[in-house]
């Protein structure tokens, strides 16, 4: 008997849609393929993998952006019955060491360039036994490095009825919290986990992707499963664009013209930089249908400029590493659709309705749940079956952020009478003002609806009265120099809060720092402004 696992993924598009192109976009140029050549391919990758000695009970990790080699090991890690880790390319030289050495990784898999440049320099301290380089040859190197081009052709496709049996529980994926509030934890997915959430993904009610869909996945695939559109786009059968290394809004906006995508998802910086190149220097949008917008609170004025200007819906979506992504999209419900435009915003810009699969309770200090009434704040639980239940390795860490079958997500949010869910904060970024809560993402969103400013992070500074004061930092359009006089006064207007939640200070800054997956990096703000960091 077959279980939820990823084997019929494989088997849809390879057998159903064969000749529906994948295109990649690599270090050396756009590569055009089809299911078929990645059906073939990722049985040689398997046959390849189980000559060398990996197979179940193994991690094969990957250390790569967005590509068609990176989605071809997606798949023949998990069908050869090992494990799919993936490592984020932007992290520093020690989270490197400490993530493959805490998942104990087998094998890595590296983009050519700069990411097998780390494992070079850092190749002594690595427990993995080979490196596969995601390209056709491997550079001069000491380190024990075959290519991947040359793996593919050297071995024959293994027959689907070869492939190794699977089952539901077999662990699949991984991936590391990216530490923005501490030392990154690892988080496992089963076949089934990953099952439930690209089905959950692929609906109506999740990203509603189908076979008639061009998706150009942008969140990258070192981060979470991109979101689960490797899996989810490819058993839909969609046409699926891989924007590559480090994409830029000029890379993004060539494939999406060139392809006419038509569904697009990453973090709230790469559309607001997509809009502020389109400005600049033109382009076309007609083709794209939605935007897919999560990782961190997507800012309304953005969402109504594609709305207006290009005639695109952006979706926000909210998830987390724990919930395999997306755990949330906001869409006004069908009754909602004839509402005036800006109370439909109200929704949209909230992060939603929970996806369908999981349940959600929302609760306060002494564990009572909140009234859904928009207004009282609680923190959010969630449970289902994509949903983890423990970290790797990290008992003490699961006392603290799991109960039972819940992750308590460490986001404070509140519950509209709908059941639309949104962020208040989270736990450790609010800024607690003499007893009470000041919203950084309400502040910040306020800021960021200004026409002169283009990113504004708040962060907390220890306060001898207060505890805690806001500070805001700000970046603003190349010709606009709003002044804090202006900037106070637009927040008093628009952010319906007591005075007492203006920032103290608010400070332009040429660039707000940003994680490894392109959210605003508070704790490095902190450092960068030499404010003590109080947690
Ligand atoms: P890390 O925890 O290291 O930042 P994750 O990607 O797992 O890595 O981050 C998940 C967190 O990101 C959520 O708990 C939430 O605080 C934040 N987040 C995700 N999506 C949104 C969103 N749409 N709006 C606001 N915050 C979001």
């Amino acid at each position: 008997m077959t279980g939820l696992t990823i084997r019929p993924f494989f088997w849809r598009p390879t057998n159903l849609f064969p000749e529906t192109r994948l295109v990649s976009r690599t270090h050396d140029g756009i590569v055009d393929s089809s299911y078929a050549e990645f059906g073939e391919r990722v049985r040689s990758l398997i046959a390849a993998l189980a000559d060398r000695g990996f197979g179940p009970g193994d991690r094969i990790g990957t250390f790569g952006w967005n590509h068609h080699r990176h989605l071809e090991t997606y798949y023949a890690a998990p069908l050869s019955g090992a494990q799919l880790h993936t490592i984020n390319v932007q992290l520093g030289d020690n989270d490197v060491v400490y993530i493959v050495e805490d998942a104990d990784d087998d094998v890595l898999f590296v983009d050519p360039g700069a990411p097998f440049e780390t494992i070079e320099r850092l190749w002594a301290d690595l427990p993995v036994e080979e490196v596969v380089v995601m390209d056709e040859t491997v550079p001069e190197t000491e380190v024990d490095a075959v290519a991947y081009e040359a793996l593919v052709a050297e071995y024959d496709p293994i027959a689907e009825d070869d492939l190794p049996e699977l089952e539901e529980d077999y662990p699949a994926g991984m991936c590391y919290t990216s530490g923005t509030t501490g030392r990154p934890k690892g988080v496992e997915y089963t076949h089934k986990m990953i099952y439930a959430h690209a089905m959950m993904v692929m609906t109506p009610a999740g990203l509603d992707i189908s076979e008639r869909d061009v998706v150009m996945p942008v969140v990258p695939m070192f981060h979470v499963n991109s979101w689960e559109f490797p899996y989810a786009a490819t058993m839909a059968g969609a046409t699926q664009v891989y924007p590559g290394p480090a994409p830029d809004a000029a890379d993004l906006l060539e494939l999406i013209e060139r392809e006419d995508v038509t569904l697009t998802a990453g973090v709230p910086t790469v559309w607001i930089d997509l809009l502020e190149h389109v400005d600049e220097h033109g382009g076309d949008l007609s083709s794209l249908e939605r935007i897919v917008v999560g990782g961190s609170a997507a800012p309304e004025k953005m969402m109504r400029r594609y709305e207006d200007e290009f005639d695109v819906t952006v979706e926000h979506a909210w998830g987390m590493t724990e919930t395999m992504s997306i755990g949330s999209v906001s869409r006004p419900k069908a009754r909602m659709t004839d509402r005036d435009r800006s109370r439909r915003y109200e929704k949209r810009r909230k992060q939603g309705l929970l996806s369908p699969g999981l349940e959600m309770r929302v609760v306060d200090d002494s564990g009572e749940e909140v009234p859904w009434d928009g207004d009282a704040a609680g923190e959010l639980w969630v449970r289902g079956p994509s949903v983890a239940t423990e970290y790797y390795n990290r008992p003490e860490a699961n006392e603290e952020d799991f109960k039972g079958e819940w992750l308590k997500t460490g986001d404070i949010v509140t519950v509209d009478e709908d059941g639309y869910v949104e962020i208040v904060d989270r736990a450790k970024d609010v800024i607690k003002s003499g007893g009470e809560w000041i919203s950084s993402i309400a502040l910040e969103n306020a800021l960021m609806a200004h026409d002169e400013v283009v990113e504004a992070a708040v962060i907390a500074v220890p306060h001898e009265k207060w505890q805690e004061r806001p500070l805001a930092t700000v970046v603003t359009a190349e010709d606009g120099d709003p002044g804090e006089a202006e900037l106070r006064d637009h927040l008093q207007k628009t952010l319906d809060q007591p005075d007492w939640w203006l920032p103290d200070e608010i400070r332009v800054v040429e660039r707000i720092p940003k994680t490894a997956t392109g959210k605003f990096d508070k704790q490095g703000l902190r450092e960068k402004l030499d404010v003590i960091d109080v947690e």
